[in-house]
């Protein structure tokens, strides 16, 4: 593993392992060649979904850890009018190409019950089981798909713009101008009180029950750590002391990347702003775990940062109260 000052480490869709090659981009007809190469290994996306298989015979839904793996596949001829994305190189020197499917009716069927052998999935279905390599796939290959499918004019002049760069480049048609894949940084932060209580709060718009830790998008001409008091004093009117870096990881919905943090704070009266928070409240960790426990409470989702900023906090997995299987995500 890289040299890393990151405390959470080993998150969901942080364990790309491919070589990116990003000189062999400049190549004009790379995606060509390696479409043209039996040995490429294609991974084909449709809307926001890729073709997922159990290892072992187990069904799709019954799966944990690594145990899930992309249907990778031979270039057939269609990919040649695909949108091709050179995702770089395994230790092999074998290629990845994502190519991003816009057939008549080829949006899948939403995934039946689990027990299929294979099926599309989407990266928030499946990342969490999938082996580091396909979790890297997929997460380059939808953020990748996701920028094309909104950049399509020039930000310089509207004139259309076209893929460059085996996917890494869009160009303006009428004046040559290039357009770079866009990551949005949003913070993301566990704010501790005195007594060591969690600040958890419920977005506006989110169900009954469902809480997080607060996060929000980081402006032009902001620190990620002055980004993390605007948001707390922002949402719940508390001033944050010190603020420490907890790790990171890319979340391609449709274009971020979540930088954790966790804050400390001596103000414990909230103030919420009501357009963008429904609730917020301080807990103990008896108290979240007795919330958790009662199923008053759910955590977010098994590949997000924030539910790995939580068990930091906590000192342990949600799973460790609830059992396994338990936690409903979102
Ligand atoms: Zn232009």
């Amino acid at each position: 593993m890289a040299v890393t000052d990151e405390t959470l480490t080993d998150l969901a869709l942080s364990r790309s392992s491919l070589d990116r090659v990003a000189l062999e981009r400049r190549r004009p007809e790379i995606i060509a060649e390696l479409l043209d190469d039996p040995s490429t290994r294609v991974a084909e996306i449709r809307g926001d979904r890729m073709r997922v298989a159990a290892a072992g015979g187990a069904g799709v839904g019954d799966t944990a850890g690594d145990a899930l793996g992309l249907v990778l596949r031979a270039p057939e001829p269609a990919d040649r009018a695909r949108l091709g994305l050179h995702l770089g190189r395994d230790g092999d020197g074998t290629a990845y190409v994502g190519v991003v499917s816009t057939d008549v009716g080829s949006e899948p069927e939403a995934a039946g019950s689990g027990h299929e052998s294979d099926a599309w999935l989407t990266l928030r279905q499946a990342g969490e089981a999938l082996a580091p390599r396909d979790a890297g796939v997929f997460t380059t290959a939808l953020a990748l798909a996701n920028w094309h499918s909104t950049h399509r004019f020039c930000p310089r002049c509207g004139a259309p713009t076209e893929p460059n760069q085996a996917g890494w480049v869009r160009r303006c048609q009428r004046e040559g101008s290039e357009h770079y894949p866009r990551t949005d940084p949003a913070v993301i932060m566990s704010v501790v009180d005195p007594d060591d209580r969690l600040l958890l709060g419920r977005g506006a718009h989110w169900p009954e029950g469902r809480f997080s830790v607060l996060a929000g998008f980081v402006e032009p001409g902001e620190s990620f750590e002055s980004a993390v008091a605007r948001e707390v004093a922002e949402e719940v009117g508390v001033k944050v002391d010190a603020v420490r870096y907890l790790g990171n990881q890319p979340w391609p919905f449709p274009s971020s990347v979540m930088v954790g943090f966790e804050a400390t704070t001596r103000e414990t009266q909230l103030t919420i702003d009501p357009v963008e928070m429904a609730e917020a409240r301080w807990v103990s960790r008896e108290e979240y775990r007795d919330l958790l426990r009662g199923g008053s409470i759910r955590t977010p989702s098994g590949i997000s940062i924030a539910k790995r900023i939580i068990e930091h906090w906590l000192g342990h997995t949600v799973e460790d109260v609830v059992g396994p299987g338990t936690v409903a995500g979102t």
